[in-house]
Formats: structure tokens, sequence, C-alpha cells
């Protein structure tokens, strides 16, 4: 095969079919045939034109392949092992945060689907310093949207200041807060999940919640409040509203950790960051980006442990648009994902 085929966006809105030559990795690189490819909604930012980037590209990801070729210089990867590519495409090994190292906070990294082209392919390049290891028990497809999606929230809660036992809540019940409730009720948190509706309750507590708050009909920190107060609230796809509502309903020392990115302002009154009714209160509001290399590996495989498990829909590649569609309409229940032609 000399030649392979992408999902590329050359304008904004449109992903069109095209076909690549096949190219050699570079130095630090390493080539997958890629077996699948999450859709996320974060892709958007390519696909509708965002982020400041050079077209063609090829969006994704959620990829999921087979190492087929080594560049030069990469060590401890092997042709057909079968790896993940997430949104942070590797650390550059030099700068500052690496140095230090944060890898996810590494100054020179593309993001992958954005800056270089990712998974929406039957072939990537890849740089070996961003790659997971999948487990054999884990199929492609379900590896895929663990390795953005599952990562975001694993590690959110895994380095969270929630202890077993501790009440930790999951605002929205979507891409992201459905693999937040599972990962929360595997680590032995008492869980509440906060959704718009009743309808949702019952999906809710069949992915592992104690708990169910409905957002529309009635007051979430009183909620949470009544249940004792959270440790650590999950922001997974709300917008700043949500944050500010759900402050009031942490205990001292608790945190909202932000997860969904969302350009809308959270109103956040500094005396609420301070005080309860009854006493003092400090409080924190904080961000939490994906995950390095190695906490990929550990998301990947406790999923497999513990069970836990995106719900996708999966698509062929050449139908890369619909499935995008589907999944920006809210229509996805709750991850899509791009199969390719073995
Ligand atoms: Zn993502
Ligand atoms: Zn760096």
């Amino acid at each position: 095969m000399s030649t392979y085929h992408v999902m590329q966006v050359t304008k904004p809105g449109k992903l069109e079919l095209a076909e690549r030559p096949l190219l050699d990795p570079g130095p630090g690189q390493v080539r997958i045939r890629v077996e699948a490819c999450g859709i996320c909604h974060t892709d958007a930012s390519t696909i509708e034109g965002a982020f400041p980037i050079a077209w063609p590209r090829v969006p994704g990801h959620e990829a999921v392949g087979r190492i087929d070729a080594l560049g030069s210089g990469v060590e401890d990867w092997r042709p057909g092992q079968r790896v993940g590519v997430g949104f942070l495409g590797g650390g550059c090994g030099h700068c500052e945060y690496c140095r230090n190292g944060d890898l996810v906070a590494c100054q020179n990294q593309a993001y992958t689907g954005v800056h270089v082209d990712g998974g929406y392919a039957e072939v990537m390049i890849a740089k070996a310093s961003g790659l997971m290891s999948v487990p054999d028990a884990l199929p492609s497809v379900d590896a895929a949207p663990l390795v953005c999606a599952g990562l975001t929230t694993f590690n959110a809660l895994r380095n969270s200041s929630a202890k077993a036992g501790d009440l930790v809540a999951v605002i929205g019940i979507g891409g992201l807060g459905h693999l937040g409730v599972q990962y929360a009720r595997r680590m032995g948190f008492e869980v509440v999940a906060i959704g718009r509706g009743a309808g949702t309750a019952a999906l809710a507590r069949q992915l592992g919640a104690h708990h169910y708050v409905d957002s529309a009909s009635g007051n979430v920190a009183e909620a949470l409040q009544a249940l004792g107060g959270a440790q650590v609230v999950l922001a997974t796809a709300s917008g700043g509203s949500a944050i500010s509502d759900t402050l009031k309903g942490l205990r001292p020392r608790g945190s909202v950790i932000v997860l969904g990115a969302a350009a809308d302002p959270a109103q956040i009154s500094p005396y609420d960051m301070l005080f309860s009714n009854r006493g003092g209160s400090p409080k924190t509001v904080q961000g939490s980006l994906t995950g390095t290399p190695a906490a990929g590996d550990a998301t990947l495989r406790f999923s497999v442990l513990s069970g836990v498990a995106a719900m996708i829909e999966t698509m062929p590649l050449e139908k890369a648009s619909e499935a995008y569609a589907k999944l920006m309409d809210g229509q996805a229940r709750f991850r899509m994902v791009l199969t390719m032609a073995p």
C-alpha cells in the first residue's frame, strides 16, 4: 500500500475524503495503522476553523491503532504494538515544564488533529513521547474514547482531593460525564450525578450514581448540601453558570474541577470562596486538562480492571461528516467512533 485515505478539513465545516502518499515516520515518531478514532467535541475547533491552523488538516485525537514503522531514535515501542494517541501530541522533553516533569504543560506540544494531522485516517504519524499503551483485553473501538474523554475524567478524579467514601458530584451526563460517573463509582466515592430533567435518572443509576439531582427542577447546591456537601464536583459539559451554581454545594476545602471547555464566564462570589452560612469554608475552582501518557496507560488498565466502558456508536471513516453532525446535534449516546477497514 503506497497511499491511504483520510477525512480532511479544507474549509470550515467541511470534511472530505482524500488520498495521501504513505510517508516514513521522522526521528522520534511512529507510523500507526489506525483502527478506530473517537470524535470529541473539541474536534469542532478544527472542523469549524476556530483555531488558526494550516489546512488541509485531518482532525481526531482519540486514535487507536497498531504501530507499523518506527522513526529513528524511538525506544521501547515496537511494530505491531497497539497504541493510543490523545489530544496532547507528546512533550518536547526540554522545556521548563518537561524538565520539571509536568508533561501536560509542555510549551512545545502539538495538539493532535489541530497542529498536526490526527486520527480520522487509515494511517497517522505520531510522536512516540505522546503514545499510550492499549491493553490486549480492550478492543480498539472501546479504547478510542478513553484516550481523551476517559483520561480527562479518570485523571481529574484520581488527582483530586476526594478520598474513598467522600461525596463526589458529576455535572452533565454526556460524553465526559457518563464516564466520570463510572470512574467515580469504581474509585469508591459516594457519587451524585447532576443532569437536566428526570429522564436521565435511570441512566445515571445504571452508570453507578448513588444519587441523582435534576438541575432543571431544583437548587443543585442545596441538594448537595442536603447530602453533606461535595468534596469534589466535576464540571464536564456545562458552562460557567453551572460552576457558580455548585460552588455553594461544596464542603469546606472542596473543589470544583472544570473539564468542559466553554467560553461563557462563571460568576463566583468571593464570599462563597471563603465562607458558608455556618463558618469558614475555603474552596477551590480549578481546571484539569487530559493527563500524561502514563496516566493514559493507567486509564486504559483501570477501565479493563473495573469494567468502565464508554457507550459508543461506530461508523466507518467515510461517514465522518455524518458521525460528527450526530455528535454536535446531541444525538450521540454518548461517543461516536470511526472505524477503518482492515
Ligand atoms: Zn477530546
Ligand atoms: Zn516540553
